[in-house]
C-alpha cells in the first residue's frame, strides 16, 4: 500500500495517541483524525488503580501529553463523540454527533470496558474501575468507607485491595483462584502475593464465588458469597475482567472475536488496523493469536501499525510485558507464564523480600521471567526469552 492520504484513529487512550506520534515522527505529514469518546486529554491508567486512588496524583498528572505537545501533533481531536459504526469498504466511521469521518487508514484503538457484575446497575456502593472519573467517584467513598470488598482476584483487583488497604481501610478480597493473580503468576509466586496481602492486613477469599449483594435503601451492605458467607460492606469494587470495545464494529465486516482480529501486521482488512487492549494479533513465534491487556503493549503495538500503515510490512511478536505495585513491591512479569511451568528462583530469594524467577516449560526452556523488587535484575534476564517470541526470519528470497 502506498502512503495513506489520511488517518483516522478510534480511541484517544494510549495506544490511539501513540499511533499518531509514531506517524508524525516517521515524518507522515498528510491529515490526521483521532476520536475519543471520552471528554479531557488523553490519560494513563495505570496510575488510577495507584497514585489516584491513593490520591498521591491528582487527575492532571495522569494526562498522557501537555496541551502544547498534542497541538504540536497538527491532528484533528474529536473528543467527546463516540464512534456508532464502520463502514470497512469505504472506511468511514459515524459517530454520535452526526459526523461521517473517513480516511484512507483506519486505526481501531477502542481499548476495554470494565465487565460488571450483573443485575448491579443502580446499586450505590458498587463501582469498576476503568476511567478517569470512576478512579474519582471510588476514591471519594474510599475516604468515608470502613469496610470495603474488592470482587475479582485479578491484577486490577489485587491492586485495588492493596491501595485501599495502605489507605487504612478494612479490605477483603474476594474471588475465584486459590490466590490473587494466579492466572498470571502461577500458583507458587501468587501464594507469595496472598500472603503480602494477608501480612498487610488485606482478608482474603479464595476459591469463592460472589452470590448477591444486600442493600439498604439502593445502597450495597454486604456481599452475600455462594460458600454461605456474608460480608459486610459499604463500598463494594467490582474488578471482574473486561471485554473489548467492540460493540460498534457489530456489522461492519471486520472478524470479531474477543477482540478485533487481526493479521501478524496488526491488520484487520485493507486500509485497517488495530492496537492495544482491543487488538486481537497472530503472533507468529508462538503460532496463535493474542490480546494483551497492557501499557507496554499499547504503545509497542501502536508504532509498529504506525510502521505498517507506512508500508514497512512488519509482524508484531513481542515479549509480553506487564508489571504490577502492591503494598511496596514491583512485580514485573516477562513473557507468559503457563500453567504447567515450573518456577526457579535464580537471582535473590523470597524471604529477601526482593528475587527474580524464570518459568520453566516442561522441556525446560524458559516461558516468562519475573522480578520481584528486582526491577533492573528482571530485564537483564529478559533475553532468555528471545528464542520463544522472536519468530524465525522469513526464507531469504532467492
Ligand atoms: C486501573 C488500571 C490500572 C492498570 N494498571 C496497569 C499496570 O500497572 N501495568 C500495565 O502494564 N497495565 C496496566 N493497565 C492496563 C493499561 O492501562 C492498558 O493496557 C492501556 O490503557 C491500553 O490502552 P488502549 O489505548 O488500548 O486502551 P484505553 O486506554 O482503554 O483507551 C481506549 C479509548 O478508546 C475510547 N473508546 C472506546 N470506545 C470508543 C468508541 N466507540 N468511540 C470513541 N472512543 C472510544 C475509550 O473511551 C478510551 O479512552 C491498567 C489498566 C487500568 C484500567
Amino acid at each position: 500500500m502506498n502512503t495513506p492520504s489520511s488517518v483516522l484513529v478510534v480511541g484517544a487512550g494510549a495506544a490511539g495517541l501513540s499511533v499518531v506520534e509514531s506517524l508524525r515522527r516517521k515524518g507522515y505529514r498528510e491529515r490526521i483524525t483521532l476520536i475519543g469518546e471520552e471528554t479531557g486529554a488523553p490519560y494513563d491508567r495505570p496510575p488510577l488503580s495507584k497514585q489516584v486512588l491513593a490520591g498521591t496524583w491528582d487527575a492532571e498528572r495522569t494526562h498522557l501529553r501537555t496541551r502544547d505537545v498534542l497541538d504540536a501533533l497538527d491532528t484533528e481531536f474529536v473528543l467527546g463523540d463516540r464512534a456508532l459504526a464502520l463502514d470497512a469498504a469505504t472506511r468511514t466511521v459515524r459517530t454520535g454527533s452526526g459526523a461521517e469521518l473517513g480516511a484512507e487508514a483506519v486505526v481501531l484503538a477502542t481499548g476495554l470496558h470494565a465487565r460488571r457484575l450483573p443485575g448491579l446497575s443502580g446499586t450505590a456502593g458498587v463501582h469498576v474501575l476503568r476511567t478517569l472519573d470512576d478512579a474519582a467517584r471510588i476514591r471519594g467513598e474510599l475516604l468515608e468507607a470502613e469496610r470495603v470488598v474488592v470482587v475479582g482476584d485479578g491484577v486490577l483487583g489485587a491492586e485495588i485491595a492493596a491501595t485501599a488497604r495502605l489507605m487504612g481501610t478494612d479490605v477483603t478480597l474476594t474471588g475465584p483462584q486459590a490466590a490473587p493473580m494466579q492466572a498470571q503468576l502461577g500458583h507458587d509466586i501468587a501464594r507469595l502475593l496472598a500472603a503480602l496481602h494477608t501480612e498487610h492486613g488485606v482478608r482474603l477469599r479464595p476459591d469463592t464465588l460472589v452470590d448477591a449483594l444486600e442493600t439498604t435503601d439502593g445502597r450495597v451492605t454486604a456481599v452475600r458469597q455462594v460458600e454461605g458467607e456474608t460480608i459486610p460492606a459499604d463500598l463494594v469494587v467490582s474488578a471482574v475482567g473486561s471485554t473489548p470495545a467492540t460493540d460498534w464494529l457489530a456489522g461492519s465486516g471486520l472478524l470479531l472475536e474477543d477482540g478485533v482480529v487481526c493479521d501478524s501486521r496488526c491488520r484487520a482488512a485493507d486500509g485497517i488496523y488495530a492496537a492495544g487492549d482491543v487488538a486481537r494479533f497472530h503472533h507468529e513465534a508462538l503460532g496463535r493469536s493474542l490480546r494483551l491487556e497492557n501499557r507496554t503493549n499499547a504503545t509497542e503495538q501502536a508504532m509498529l501499525v504506525a510502521a505498517n500503515i507506512l508500508g514497512e510490512d512488519r509482524p508484531y511478536s513481542p515479549i509480553p510485558y506487564f508489571w504490577t505495585d502492591q503494598l511496596g513491591v514491583k512485580i514485573q512479569v516477562y513473557g507468559l507464564p503457563t500453567p504447567t511451568a515450573t518456577v526457579h528462583i535464580v537471582e535473590g530469594g523470597t524471604e529477601e523480600g526482593r528475587f527474580v524467577a524464570q518459568y520453566l516449560d516442561s522441556d525446560g526452556s524458559p516461558v516468562a521471567v519475573l522480578g520481584w523488587n528486582m526491577p533492573k535484575q528482571a530485564r537483564g534476564h529478559r533475553h532468555h526469552l528471545l528464542g520463544r517470541y522472536t519468530p524465525a526470519p522469513a526464507a531469504a528470497p532467492r
